[in-house]
């Protein structure tokens, strides 16, 4: 037997039951959901107290277990997942934590000022091993602009939008770009210029871990030469020739001066030295881009 369909969902899990079924309400598509695991019909899969007598190892529970953890001396932790109809969502305990009022209010009052999408902050943390200047740099946290600024760009580290938004454009993160960590912003670019409002709102705030591999200098440099070529790349539709040569020009002022005035910090001020070639690697970014050199695809 051959059977077409337009999608096929791999994994009944939460989400990808969601996923399924909101394809399915559009009426049009044909979906296929493939499940790995066991059907879901069983009693104490019905009731939230199961929870106990499937921990202790069950069929419809698969056990991960994590690499050797520098931080519990070693050991490894088990990570159990749904292996059935409905993942985790069919054996989880059903507990579910209401946030305090004030982690969702900035987000709130952005949203109220009409915002079809808020950009937070990030506060980034270090790992132990990380060099003290490059902590003091603080490369990795981010905030723009102060509250209420109104952005033609973002990114999708700490965002809100509002799905009608993304849905009337038919616009939607393309998480192979996002991995960048800065592609994404092309998204943001296309969303601000069909007229969305975009709005800074630092006090919505993420905690990000940086692992060692990221707290580097050469993934540094990848990064702000990558965020350099994105920025370029998405300004070209949007602005006039003589406008997308007037930002080049500034790139190649931006990077001749910090090309003189960066090395001698180096010995002095490392964290200040470090900040000023992020700088001059993004203009080398935008500038490759302009000459047509791309460098990476991807991360
Ligand atoms: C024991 C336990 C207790 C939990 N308690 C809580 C709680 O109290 N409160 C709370 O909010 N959250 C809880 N969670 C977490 C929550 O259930 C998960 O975060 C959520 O279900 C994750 O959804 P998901 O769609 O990302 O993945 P999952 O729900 O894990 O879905 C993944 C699905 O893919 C299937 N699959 C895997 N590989 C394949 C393959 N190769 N082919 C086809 N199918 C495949 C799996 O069988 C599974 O059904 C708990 C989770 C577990 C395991």
């Amino acid at each position: 037997m051959r059977a077409e369909f337009d999608h096929i969902v791999v994994g009944g899990g939460a989400s990808g039951c969601v996923v399924a079924a909101e394809l399915v309400a559009r009426g049009d598509r044909k979906v296929l959901l493939i499940e790995g695991g066991h059907s879901h019909r069983h009693p104490l899969i019905d009731m939230p107290p199961g929870i106990f007598k499937l921990i202790a190892g069950n069929k419809y529970m698969t056990v991960h277990q994590t690499a050797p953890q520098d931080q519990l001396d070693g050991r490894v932790h088990d990570i159990p997942q749904g292996n059935v109809l409905g993942g985790g969502s069919s054996v989880n305990a059903q507990v579910y934590m209401r946030g305090r009022p004030s982690d969702y209010e900035a987000w709130d009052s952005a949203l109220a000022n009409n915002a079809d999408a808020v950009l937070g902050s990030v506060t980034a943390h270090y790992h132990d091993s990380a060099p003290k200047w490059l902590v003091r740099a603080d490369p990795m946290s981010k905030c723009w602009a102060p509250a209420g600024t109104r952005m033609n760009t973002g990114s999708t580290c700490n965002a809100l939008v509002k799905r009608e938004r993304l849905d009337k454009l038919e616009m939607y993160f393309n998480p192979e770009l996002g991995r960048a960590g800065c592609d994404d912003a092309d998204l943001f670019a296309r969303l601000a210029h069909s007229g969305a409002v975009i709005l800074m709102c630092p006090s919505a705030r993420v905690s990000e871990d940086v692992p060692p591999s990221r707290a580097d200098i050469e993934y540094l440099r990848r990064r702000a030469l990558r965020v350099g070529q994105s920025y370029a790349r998405i300004i070209k539709p949007y602005k006039s020739p003589l406008a997308v040569a007037n930002f080049h020009i500034q790139a190649l002022l931006r990077w001749l001066i910090l090309w003189a005035i960066e090395p001698p910090m180096r010995l002095i001020r490392p964290d200040l030295s470090l900040r000023l070639r992020l700088v001059r690697w993004r203009n080398s970014g935008k500038l490759r881009e302009f000459m047509g050199l791309h460098l990476i695809e991807m991360y």
